[in-house]
């Protein structure tokens, strides 16, 4: 029997770590919420009034665990990193009320949405989407999974992003405009979520630029810190 030429064996899924265990997160998809902190919101010259959530995407293949160097893209001039808590869910669904949203996470991380951000400014200027801007290659480090069970739901905790041991970004979970359970209520309207995707819950502010050899260092009290480095 002769196959296409196109079929190949499939790749193997994406997966994660899960702290403290040899078990692996498979990833499903990456869905990003934009401006969830009103300071960052600012900083990007928004007013960060409550208007509705707003969603983009990366790919699963974007993701680099811990260890991982990040090349430099080569279409940018200003690479910027942006922490974020990092939701994993477990079960998914259409239209899940926000009080039942918490049961349908897995667990928690701490991740950069890593961002072109002059291609990002030029995009909006254009109104085009954000693709480039956001889905490149290792756009997407994360550190391991804390399952819920062990961690809970944080409502608060300490986000902190530095460069170089020099301190960048600082917020809260609890200044996050979106709650985690309104924002799995709100993607749930747009999208059919389901195990194994992943929720990027927007960045505090202190957004900035990387160069090539910097190190980042990303962290969530009580959920970890992650290491990148630049090459
Ligand atoms: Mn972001």
């Amino acid at each position: 029997m002769t196959e296409p030429s196109y079929v190949v064996t499939p790749p193997p899924r994406v997966s994660v770590g899960v702290r403290d265990s040899s078990a692996r997160f498979p990833v499903h998809r990456i869905y990003c919420v934009g401006r969830n902190y009103a300071a960052h919101a600012r900083e990007m010259g928004h007013d960060p009034d409550r208007e509705p959530p707003f969603f983009f995407l990366k790919n699963p293949d974007d993701i680099v665990e811990a260890g991982t160097a990040v090349p430099y893209p080569s279409q940018t001039s200003d690479l910027h990193h942006e922490a974020e808590l990092v939701v994993a869910l477990g079960e998914g669904g259409s239209d899940i009320a926000p009080e039942d949203a918490l049961s349908h996470v897995y667990g928690y991380a701490i991740g950069l949405d890593l961002t072109l951000r002059d291609v990002q400014a030029e995009a909006k200027k254009a109104a085009r989407p954000w693709a480039t801007a956001k889905a490149f290659a290792a756009s997407a480090p994360i550190g391991d999974i804390v399952p819920a069970s062990v961690l809970g739901h944080p409502a608060s905790g300490r986000l902190t992003a530095t460069v170089n041991g020099q301190p960048r970004q600082e917020g809260d979970l609890a200044d996050m405009i979106w709650s985690v359970p309104e924002i799995i209520a709100h993607l749930s309207r747009w999208f059919v979520l389901a195990p194994g995707d992943l929720i990027f819950t927007g960045t505090p502010a202190g957004v900035g630029g990387l160069e090539r050899g910097d190190v980042v260092v990303a962290e969530i009290d009580g959920i970890g810190s992650l290491e990148v480095s630049i090459r």
